[in-house]
């Protein structure tokens, strides 16, 4: 992560999962600071805007010197991704995607964003994680890479955990309970209590399938149903 604030996403980075992740090596995670490449009098490393206007933006040669210095220290050129609310937005299919490639970088903007030229010179991809503007690309770029490292093996416990997830499959995961079996007058469904692993699956497909058409139509509409999906959905008034 190219950054003018590492310790802000180091911190994040070195707790829970990935943290872990880390120290066993499954990944590998960097956060550099932008303000190490700035080699001008006044080691600026954002100015004004030519045709005015409010704000200040990052200068090009402190991004381009801290990616050449990356490329040679890694060997390669790594595929580097800038995070930008103009953007295609991330999705799960993207996130797979990145988690196949050997190196990432990516360039966290901030203040009004960074000079198109170095964009335009360097950067293979833009990501967005939503359509709202936030003050930096730092949390963009920590949820980018929480969702891809998860997404390498040894990351997780079990690969199982991310297979069966909402959006690996295209459908939301079904509703999960812990203990205790009664609470609050509420019950867990009786069948997760029956140990019959088969009607265990089929009840949790049928609520993933419930859950999706209910919370996000608009992914069941990118899905190829089955005759049995289907007679479910129109069951439950779903369809
Ligand atoms: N002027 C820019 C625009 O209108 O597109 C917004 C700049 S924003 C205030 C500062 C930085 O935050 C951006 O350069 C980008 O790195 C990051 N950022 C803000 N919102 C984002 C989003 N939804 N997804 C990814 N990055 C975002």
């Amino acid at each position: 992560m190219i950054t003018l604030f590492p310790e802000m996403c180091d911190t994040v980075l070195g707790e829970s999962i990935i943290g872990r992740a880390q120290k066993k090596g499954a990944v590998e995670l960097r956060c550099h600071q932008l303000r190490d490449f700035a080699f001008d009098k006044h080691r600026r490393v954002d100015d004004t805007t030519y045709g005015g206007g409010m704000g200040m933006l990052m200068k090009a040669e402190p991004i381009a010197l801290c990616f050449e210095e990356l490329c040679r220290t890694i060997g390669k050129r790594p595929h580097f991704i800038y995070m930008s609310p103009k953007g295609k937005v991330l999705t799960q299919e993207k996130v797979r995607e990145l988690a196949g490639l050997e190196n990432i970088a990516i360039l966290c903007g901030h203040y009004e964003g960074v000079d198109q030229r170095v964009l335009d010179e360097y950067i293979d991809e833009e990501i967005s994680i939503g359509d709202y503007v936030l003050t930096g690309g730092e949390l963009p770029a920590l949820v980018l890479t929480d969702s891809v490292c998860r997404m390498i093996p040894e990351v997780l416990s079990d690969d199982i955990c991310f297979e069966e997830e909402s959006h690996y499959s295209g459908l939301l995961e079904y509703p999960q309970y812990t203990k205790p079996a009664q609470w609050r007058g509420r019950d867990v469904p009786e069948v997760l209590l029956s140990g019959h692993h088969a009607n265990i699956e089929k009840w949790r497909h049928e609520q993933s399938l419930i859950e999706t058409a209910k919370k996000r139509p608009d992914m069941l509409v990118k899905l190829e149903l089955s005759e049995s999906d289907k007679k479910l959905l129109e069951k439950n008034g779903l369809l």
